[in-house]
């Protein structure tokens, strides 16, 4: 790291917004050191993992910038040692990446971080999404996709991103062919967009079929990193561990959302936060995690997690506890309650849309989701004339309640 390039002051000087007293540097250096482990201020080792076979390494520990709007925690996560950062241009209209960039750029430090960004294969241009209606029109997608992404640079006013990810696809093209990760005109504009420099490494992200996400990517090899939602309420299944070791297998970077389920609410929450991350983090295959967190409290908390992966007697009472995964209330997208609607609700996208409204107060992109589902259907009509929901959770979540909010949040 050049000091050169910043400091703690100098930061803080040409920021709008000023903070107490400038701390101890903290920093060490750049990404692609050699060391398994690097010393940061604490004296603590931090344990970096290999990106894939991008050469890259990471600490385990990184950052979701979706909901925090303080740049402060951006510095102070980067003077702790976050080195990753993620976005979507979806995140806050844009003002995320908008936000990091502003950082990054004044702290000088844009080669020292790895910035990621997704892009929605159905643009959410209204226009353009029934323009691409038809998958078969390659080149429109291959069109929209890069503009799109081209204002993904210019709000983060980079050159380049060091990933960028295909948002929120599927395996299986049968069920949605503009979203599948074998789009044609996807792949076209993520291999131009390599070609040329403007990014470094190709990546999907799942919220759902995560196993056969990483499969795929792991036998096609064309994406070099997958950010899959991964949590402790996913602890029995084995399809989805095996995935992730395959994915290690053949050097594809796996980065984990989701993992604690909460967001803004977490102090409201009963759950061991660090509990659950280590959880998540004990799986060699994930190279890294994205905690969300949006004050100090919660950047120390997480990033505590990343030089120490031994489960406190605390933390694993929390784990075995009998109502653990009910404490985690998290819909992981299973489809299981899929035959127990009778008007073929898109319950996961619901909930997932839930999720993002109740626990993370993001109500932009909760309804950014309702719009996901299903092809050409808002999720949440199917509900609209519905009285009473019939549709049941194989595990612990309430779908009529979180159907009844969701009404009354954008019926
Ligand atoms: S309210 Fe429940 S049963 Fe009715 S359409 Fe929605 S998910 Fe299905
Ligand atoms: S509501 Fe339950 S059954 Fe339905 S997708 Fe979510 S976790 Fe699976």
């Amino acid at each position: 790291m050049d000091n050169r390039k910043y400091s703690r002051r100098s930061f803080l000087d040409r920021s709008t917004r000023g903070l107490a007293a400038a701390g101890a540097m903290g920093i060490y250096g750049k990404l692609d050191l050699p060391e398994e482990r690097v010393k940061h201020n604490s004296q603590k080792d931090i344990i970096f993992r290999d990106l894939g076979k991008t050469g890259v390494k990471l600490p385990i520990v990184s950052m979701g910038v979706m909901t925090a709007t303080n740049p402060e925690v951006l510095v102070r996560a980067y003077e702790k040692g976050v080195r990753h950062f993620d976005t979507a241009e979806l995140y806050q209209r844009g003002n995320s990446e908008k936000m990091i960039g502003d950082v990054i750029n004044r702290m000088g430090v844009r080669d020292d971080v790895v910035i990621s960004t997704k892009v929605w294969a159905i643009s959410h241009n209204p226009k353009r999404r029934n323009e691409i209606s038809n998958p078969s029109s390659p080149e429109k997608v291959r069109q929209y996709f890069i503009e799109d992404f081209e204002g993904c640079l210019e709000r983060l006013k980079m050159d380049y991103v060091d990933i960028l990810y295909q948002h929120n696809v599927t395996y299986d093209n049968s069920v949605n062919a503009r979203v599948a990760m074998t789009n044609p005109g996807i792949l076209e504009a993520l291999e131009e967009l390599k070609s040329t420099g403007r990014i470094k490494y190709t990546g999907a992200t799942a919220h759902f079929n995560m196993a056969s996400v990483l499969n795929e990517a792991a036998r096609s090899g064309v994406f070099d990193v997958v950010q899959i939602s991964y949590n402790f309420s996913m602890s029995d299944d084995d399809e989805l561990k095996d995935a992730i070791k395959n994915a290690k297998d053949n050097k594809i970077g796996v980065v984990a959302m989701k993992t604690q389920t909460g967001g803004e609410g977490r102090d409201k929450t009963p759950i061991n936060q660090t509990a659950v991350l280590k959880w998540v983090l004990r799986h060699e295959g994930v190279t890294t995690a994205i905690p969300g967190f949006t004050n100090f409290d919660h950047l120390d908390e997480d990033f505590s997690v990343a030089s120490d992966l031994e489960y406190t007697s605390e933390e694993r009472e929390f784990l075995e506890s009998e109502d653990v995964i009910k404490k985690l209330d998290f819909c992981r997208q299973c489809s299981s309650c899929e035959d127990t609607c009778p008007r073929n609700a898109d319950i996961p996208n619901l909930m997932r849309s839930h999720m993002y409204a109740r626990k993370y107060g993001d109500f932009f992109e909760a309804k950014s989701t309702l719009k996901m589902g299903t092809e050409n259907i808002i999720s949440l009509y199917p509900c609209m004339e519905c009285n009473e929901c019939l549709a049941k959770c194989i595990r612990s979540v309430n779908i009529s309640k979180n159907i009844e909010e969701l009404k009354l949040l954008f019926a």
